[in-house]
């Protein structure tokens, strides 16, 4: 018998790369393949790229400048080594991709990754192939789902997209024209897929999308869903002790959504709200759709709906024509929220989007020096948060071993790692767990005295980190 076929899968980017990357690994796995961790024994290197900002795409480049001397080495031996670049970064740049990297075999777009074994079999004979188009049909119509074992090798706690492409047009982003248009998956797929990832043992949810809170997918009942009411839906599949969704726009916020955070105690209280800037004049140039007191109603009314809602958020400093006076609105509005954690970039021009075109263009140097300011506000924020939660009695998801011996690494209701020492057939289960310490990014606890129900502790237990 010979040896199964391996496949190397890199990831960069957002969590719907993540995503893609299973699936194409399920996709190829039912072609014989198996996932390998390094890139040296492999038959198929795929890199998932990312188009977001420039260094994103840089790093395609250098890594396939990498993998090159792989491939030289592979052909000497007689074994054929397949490059395939996914992804963003294929779909807005596959001709230069091609022209400047030869070292390439297949270059996908992210709407059409479920061509990739046939691409991978046409190209030994036809040459370098190129396909990013956007097709017709639906590419989770051929996808193949993940089989148990692959499902619990990724672990208790999963993506599932429920909604791919944006249609808001922020003038600083690629996404309308790397994903392409809006599209929502019809309730009743992403409920069998919330199902089947369930039966194999996952714990955590969380429904992922470009624009996730524009979700409309078309129920049972033919009417079009909204997130809140899909988000129902799937807490009622029992094993899920956990949902969350990402990412939301600020805009998006309707009433059945404010009340899932009311009544669904698997709604995990943490939501990402990337703001991006807190200066009024910026988010109007970015065509962001809300204004800072907008934002600010949003996150009121979510609190108001739970009181102990923490937040997370993105920032981008340096957008076209932004001031020092921009800029400490932004600061401020750290202060304001504050954000449990916060993701900030500094503005990278992307060809073809509006705002690469503005002038006043802000330098290099004016960016760094905000972004590093921007950072600090945003750290003392979560160093904040972070330290509220010292004594709390948090209900902890055990994922995996620890670092050291007899301890486990779990994640709180607000995304923190915490360290505990607990035997290993804890992991899957949630439980609570006494913070007794802070370190860095991540908190240490003990496992409470009377944590008896696992399910009670994931619903029931108040959490008291966020003031
Ligand atoms: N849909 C999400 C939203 O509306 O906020 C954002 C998705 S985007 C993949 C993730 C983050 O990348 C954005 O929130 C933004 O902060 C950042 N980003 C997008 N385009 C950027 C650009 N041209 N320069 C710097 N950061 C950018
Ligand atoms: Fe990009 Fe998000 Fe704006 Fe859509 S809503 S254009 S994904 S930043």
């Amino acid at each position: 018998m010979s040896a199964p076929r391996k496949v190397h899968i890199k990831s960069y980017g957002c969590q719907m790369n993540v995503y893609d990357s299973d699936r194409m690994a399920d996709l190829l796995a039912e072609e014989g393949f198996c996932e390998t961790a390094t890139a040296a024994d492999a038959d198929v290197v795929i890199l998932n790229t990312c188009h977001i900002r420039e260094k994103a795409a840089e790093k395609l480049y250098s890594d396939l400048g990498r993998i090159r001397p792989l491939k030289q080495a592979a052909a000497r031996t007689g074994r054929r080594l397949a490059v395939v670049v996914a992804g963003c970064v294929a779909q807005a740049e596959g001709p230069e991709i091609a022209r400047r990297a030869g070292v390439v075999d297949v270059i996908v777009g992210p709407q059409s990754y479920h061509r990739l074994p046939t691409l991978l079999a046409r190209a030994p004979h036809e040459g370098r192939l190129v396909d990013t188009e956007f097709p017709i049909e639906s590419k989770f119509d051929s996808l193949p789902h993940s089989g148990p074992q692959a499902v619990r090798r990724r672990g208790v706690s999963a993506f599932l997209t429920v909604q791919e492409g944006c249609d808001k047009f922020c003038t600083f982003c690629v996404v309308p024209y790397t994903r392409g248009a809006e599209m929502s998956r019809p309730v009743a797929a992403v409920l069998a897929e919330a199902e089947e990832l369930a039966a194999a043992g996952v714990r955590e949810i969380t429904l992922i999308g470009q624009n996730v809170s524009a979700y409309r997918g078309v129920g049972p009942d033919g009417q079009a869903w909204t997130l809140g009411r899909l988000l129902y839906a799937v807490a009622a599949i029992g094993e899920v002790s956990r949902l969350r969704y990402t990412t939301s726009h600020p805009a998006d916020f309707d009433a059945a959504l404010i009340s899932a955070h009311r009544e669904l105690a698997a709604l995990m209280p943490f939501v990402h709200l990337p703001v991006q800037s807190g200066s009024d004049r910026i988010l109007a140039a970015m065509n962001r759709r809300y204004t800072r007191a907008g934002y600010l109603r949003a996150i009121e009314r979510l609190r108001a709906a739970r009181s102990d809602l923490a937040f997370s958020s993105d920032f981008i400093v340096g957008f076209p024509g932004e001031t020092e006076a921009d800029f400490q609105e932004s600061l401020q509005l750290v202060d304001t929220v504050g954000y449990a954690g916060a993701f900030s970039f500094k503005y990278s021009a992307r060809p073809g989007t509006p705002a690469a075109a503005l002038p006043d263009q802000v330098p290099e140097a004016v960016k760094l020096e905000r972004l590093l300011r921007l950072q600090a506000a945003i750290a003392r924020n979560q160093a904040a948060f972070n330290a509220k939660c010292l004594g709390a009695r948090l209900p902890v998801l055990f994922e995996k071993p620890g670092r050291h011996p007899g301890q486990l690494v779990g994640r709180s209701p607000y995304m923190q790692p915490v360290h505990v020492m607990a035997d290993a057939s804890m992991i899957a289960k949630t439980a609570t767990v006494t913070i007794t310490g802070l370190s860095a990014n991540s908190l240490e606890g003990t496992l409470a005295a009377d944590d008896s129900d696992p399910r009670r502790a994931a619903q029931g237990e108040p959490e008291t980190c966020p003031g």
